[in-house]
């Protein structure tokens, strides 16, 4: 294990390692409260496999190259470039090494969506403020929110291989299988190698946190059914090593998940409590129920947290709205109540 750079959170932090022979780790220095972005080197005889790119906010060294000088391999070694999903903290950094490695950059399928969703943000068309407003969030706070949720579209010059559940990336003699866990993102993907039993979870399962499920205009219907779904999927594989894309690797998959199924069972409970007289919009519900570990009201949020608890707060109500528990009124003002 060798640290490179040093601890000020304004300059370079990589820690590169071994975590069992064939697969090798480069931890990014990321914001709280994730600690770490992971970039993962999958290696088998000659073949060498990426997994997420990784990028933070303040990192200037080549950990990807770091990475792969650790492990002794050249980068005309790199067999594929894998994305779990495209979030630019994971993503960035593809296109280049795309170019030095000259090896295809593999991704789910609909990942299209948060590509196209990337490129919608890029451009500063209102949308995304009107969809808000429709939802009941006032006018000047919505055009902050979504200010504040600005994205440049990651990787323009890339040349992507989408593949779908089930594909096979083959890592020397090695298999690792493609698990489409959507949620997260569309096209949200885990690896899993069956034999040692590891699986890299991407943003779908993280140790200390729970990961953003949010409605977006444009997006799939019910984001977090699909991540539930995805969530008993995963829990099935019992792996033994689980590779997340923030934070440490864990091995106890099923506690990890637990904490989940609580987080959103208790959050699903809350959402249904705001209806239980009458009607609400979408910001009426977020601003009844307690976030961050229940101790702040979205008040209390920055713009750019109270953007991702308002989608959050849309795909609870969504999630209850696919089972049947309550009912969506209006397009243009929405608001919602519970199934008679
Ligand atoms: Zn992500
Ligand atoms: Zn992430």
């Amino acid at each position: 294990m060798s640290t490179h750079g040093n601890s000020s959170p304004n300059q370079a932090r990589v820690l590169v390692e071994t975590l069992r022979p064939g697969i090798d780790r480069a931890a990014v220095a990321y914001p709280k409260p994730l600690v770490t972005v992971n970039c993962y080197l999958l290696t088998n005889g000659n073949a060498a496999v990426v997994v997420d790119t990784a990028a933070a906010p303040w990192e200037t060294k080549d950990h990807v190259g770091v990475l792969l000088a650790h492990a002794g391999v050249r980068p005309q070694e790199v067999t594929a470039i894998v994305l779990t999903h495209c979030h630019r903290d994971h993503a960035d950094g593809a296109a280049a090494l795309q170019q030095l490695t000259g090896a295809p950059v593999v991704m789910h399928r609909a990942e299209r969506f948060t590509l196209a969703e990337a490129d919608e943000r890029s451009r500063d068309s209102g949308a995304l403020g009107a969809w808000m407003v429709s939802h009941g969030v006032p006018y000047d706070m919505a055009e902050d929110m979504a200010a504040a949720f600005r994205w440049t579209a990651p990787e323009a010059g890339i040349k992507r291989t989408l593949v779908e559940d089930g594909h096979e990336i083959q890592v020397g003699s090695s298999r690792w299988l493609a698990v489409h866990t959507p949620g997260h993102t569309p096209g949200h993907m885990c690896l899993y190698e069956p034999v040692g039993g590891v699986l890299v979870t991407g943003d779908h399962v993280l140790p200390n946190e729970s990961s953003n499920i949010s409605v977006r205009p444009d997006q799939p219907y019910d984001p977090l059914g699909a991540y539930l779904r995805a969530l008993e999927r995963v829990l099935a594989l019992q792996p033994v090593l689980c590779l997340p894309g923030h934070g440490e690797p864990f091995a106890d998959l099923s506690e990890v998940v637990g904490h989940q199924f609580q987080h959103h069972a208790a959050r699903l409970d809350d959402v249904r409590a705001t209806l239980s007289n009458g009607s609400r919009t979408g910001f009426e519900v977020a601003a009844g129920i307690p976030w961050v570990q229940r101790s702040k009201r979205l008040a209390d949020l920055d713009d750019r947290h109270r953007f991702l608890a308002f989608g959050e707060t849309l795909a609870h109500l969504e999630c209850l709205e696919a089972r049947g528990e309550i009912i969506r009124q209006g397009t243009d003002s929405v608001v919602w109540r519970r199934a008679a």
